[in-house]
């Protein structure tokens, strides 16, 4: 954890992306959740949690998310002062790497790829004298080393005249506000219909709330024989 953060703020730093394969080429083993399958490949995203974790530097927060979070002192691993650093480097780099697209990409986020279903990524490719392209493509067109997965649909379009055609499109719905009145109540009603994917997921979630509710009280009875031990 020390040398991450070493790597980051040495003089010629290593970016995210680059620690993270010098840490796969070293066979450094990654830390995931359970669930998911051990990866041995870092992926920059990963490196950069571990930089922004204020655990490394002594300070754990009990329940981020909620209204009151409550900070635990915990040993530290790097002082204070580093982990500051890497912070400002951080931003700093963010910040450039925004400012990097000069193209509004009206659909990021929002568009996904038709084959594979990856969120749709923006490129931006300099094609020499002053000319700048701009792409939406799909995010595992090339091979993706973490997720091991490749999609076979090659989609990359031209951002300028999706995201020009678009916001005609947005520009003519406002100037018909019956129009949009209408495509707001379809929006609406089909949120509420049953094949709305959302109620899929949510009934499976019942399904599965329910059936561990079923077998809540055979754990009890089991526990109170003593059959099971706490842990
Ligand atoms: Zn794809």
């Amino acid at each position: 954890m020390k040398e991450i953060y070493g790597l980051y703020l040495d003089i010629d730093g290593l970016g995210t992306t680059a620690i993270a394969s010098y840490l796969t080429n070293k066979g450094i083993p990654t830390r995931r959740p359970k669930p998911r399958p051990r990866h041995d490949s870092w992926h920059n995203s990963m490196v950069g949690k571990i930089l922004s974790n204020s655990v490394y530097r002594g300070k754990f927060i009990h329940g981020r998310r909620s209204p009151d979070p409550i900070p635990v002192t915990v040993p530290p691993i790097v002082s204070n002062d580093v982990w500051e650093a890497a912070e400002c480097k951080r931003k700093a780099r963010r910040k450039h790497r925004l400012v990097a697209y000069d193209h509004p990409f009206l659909l990021q986020g929002l568009a996904r790829c038709s084959g594979c279903g990856s969120v749709m990524a923006r490129r931006r490719n300099s094609g020499g004298a002053n000319k700048v392209y701009h792409y939406y493509r799909c995010s595992t067109a090339r091979y993706d080393k973490v997720y091991r997965r490749k999609c076979q649909q090659h989609a990359i379009f031209p951002a300028a005249p999706i995201d020009a055609d678009l916001w005609k499109w947005v520009k003519t719905l406002l100037n018909e506000p019956s129009r949009l009145r209408m495509e707001f109540q379809e929006y609406r009603s089909s949120l509420q219909s049953d094949d709305n994917p959302v109620r899929g997921k949510l009934a499976k979630k019942r399904k599965l709330i329910s059936s561990t509710e079923r077998g809540l009280p055979q754990l009890v009875y089991l526990f109170k024989k003593e059959k099971i031990s706490e842990t």
